[in-house]
């Protein structure tokens, strides 16, 4: 397995810590808002690495922190007048039925900062003692100058940076570039007892602390958007090795933003669109779907022409895998012979033959893409055509034994592997869901079924409409048609016999 590490700035063979294992941490989300689908963006490119790594056979613990205290939580709550930890219950909360309803996995751990604080207190005593870190009046800094590979990540040349117009200046500070690691209290704050007075932590010592904790030092992955590789993820790596005198992570994945008209969606722009409305009015798997066209690195644009698109080519694969688990039901021929007694013809045997072939691509392309940088997109593209050709296969009905079950695999390994991509498929089909008792009315009507059973009269009915039809009697057939249609049945006509349609 291949996979780009920003650290390196190259693709590398992954090799894991201890084999068949696997740490991956996450940063998660600052819990004062709903997240938009931005942020859901790079949540689902890792829960798609965390699967694939899964299904590849490797043990994976996944740790995805909660920011719970932070500023624009303590600003949110003054502003609506209750506190922060009301706040930060409530978009927690929101948070976690967000990912359940994208289809997210839940972590293996999923730490809050607010109960994690111990561990963050000796993190930054450690420093403090090794001459890495300062206090000034009851807030403590982390002295970028101390830890020599400062901007290793980002490729950033401290001297350049410290020139740069956008570093603010605060006096109290060494140097411009130093940053907060503990935050003395202000009055009203929500605050922590440390060895500097009453505080709470700065934001990038929450990932060292709760990294370390449940993955040690060093870990195989750490992951998260882009837009946090400087200076969050920079400032992780140097707390984190200046403290423990080890190496940190040894794979940077970082996830590529989604844009909408080029522009990144972000809270502070205001060209944001919630998770939580989006999925008012589209179906996960769609959304899951359209995110996966577009390799995790690279920035997404976001257009509902595009999720248009991605629903109507989700409702394909379902109807396909449909049709092709409904033709493998009603197959009743022999080995080799045709449902109508007749010896199988060769065309029937090459096609189960072809689809079994297109079986075996699929199923290694997917495995070389994913094991490329997750080039999930790739994969997907590999999937169509197992879909295409598995239309192909039953589009002149199934006539040997061979076709139908190479058509039964076909579909298991479209679901099996669209599963790994988090990608469900809602193919029930009209016997999974329970028939109108309606039915028993309606072919009491039309036919001479006098039994109680719903299936049965629809079976008769079914049975009406084709004797109607094979002896000419259309007012019958159309009866029929009209009298199931009102009952939200409609019935199509496929070479293997009608097909009803439920809807
Ligand atoms: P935040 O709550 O802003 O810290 O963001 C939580 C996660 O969402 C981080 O991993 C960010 O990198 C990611 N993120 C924020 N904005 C975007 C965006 N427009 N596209 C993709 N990921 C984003
Ligand atoms: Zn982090």
């Amino acid at each position: 397995m291949k996979l780009y590490n920003t650290l390196t700035r190259r693709k590398e063979d992954f090799v894991p810590l201890k084999p068949g294992i696997v740490g991956i941490y996450i940063c998660g989300p600052t819990v004062y808002n709903h997240i938009h689908i931005g942020n859901a963006r790079t949540f689902l490119s890792f829960d798609v690495i965390r699967r694939y790594f899964a299904w590849s056979g490797y043990a994976v613990t996944y740790v995805q922190n909660i920011t719970d205290v932070d500023d624009k939580i303590i600003n949110r709550a003054s502003d609506e007048n209750r506190t922060a930890a009301e706040v930060a219950a409530e978009y927690t909360e929101a948070f976690i039925a967000g990912m359940e309803a994208l289809g997210i996995e839940a972590p293996s751990i999923r730490p809050k900062a607010t109960e994690e604080i111990p561990a963050m207190i000796e993190l930054i005593s450690g420093l403090v003692e090794k001459g890495n870190a300062y206090e000034v009046d009851g807030d403590v800094y982390f002295a970028v100058r101390s830890y020599p590979d400062y901007g290793k990540l980002s490729g950033r040349d401290i001297d350049a940076m410290k020139s740069g117009a956008r570093v603010e200046v605060d006096t109290r500070k060494r140097d411009p570039l130093d940053f907060a690691l503990w935050k003395a209290a202000k009055p009203g704050e929500p605050s922590w007892t440390s060895p500097w007075g009453e505080g709470r932590p700065g934001w990038h010592i929450e990932c060292s602390a709760m990294s370390a904790r449940y993955l040690g030092n060093p870990f195989d992955i750490h992951a998260g958007g882009d837009d946090l590789a400087f200076p969050h993820h920079e400032n992780e790596i140097a707390q984190s090795e200046a403290c423990f005198d080890s190496a940190f992570a040894n794979y940077w994945l970082h996830g590529g933003m989604l844009t909408i008209d080029h522009e990144k969606m972000s809270k502070s722009e205001g060209n944001f669109l919630l998770l939580k409305d989006v999925l008012e009015y589209v179906r996960p798997a769609a959304l899951r779907l359209l995110m996966l066209q577009t390799h995790y690195r690279s920035p997404f644009d976001y257009s509902a022409e595009r999720l248009d698109e991605a629903t109507a080519a989700l409702e394909r694969i379902e109807s396909a895998v449909r049709n092709m688990r409904w033709a493998v039901e009603n197959y009743e021929g022999g080995e080799g012979v045709a449902a109508n007694g007749a010896a199988a013809d060769g065309a029937a045997l090459a096609s189960a033959e072809t689809l079994r072939t297109q079986i075996a691509t699929t199923r290694e392309q997917f495995k070389t893409f994913m094991d490329d940088d997750f080039n999930a997109a790739g994969a997907v593209a590999g999937i169509y055509e197992l879909v295409t050709a598995g239309n192909t296969c039953i589009a002149a009905g199934l006539r040997t034994a061979e076709q139908a079950a190479a058509v039964g695999e076909a579909v298991d390994t479209i679901t099996e592997l669209l599963s790994v991509l988090g990608v469900n498929l809602d193919t029930a089909g009209a016997s999974e869901e329970a028939l109108p008792a309606e039915l028993v009315e309606l072919a009491a009507q039309l036919t001479s079924y006098e039994g109680a059973g719903v299936s049965e009269a629809l079976a008769a009915l079914l049975e009406a409409r084709q004797n109607a039809r094979a002896t000419k009697d259309w007012a019958t057939a159309d009866a029929v048609r009209d009298g199931l249609a009102a009952l939200g049945i409609t019935v199509e006509d496929t070479p293997t016999g009608p097909r009803i349609v439920r809807g």
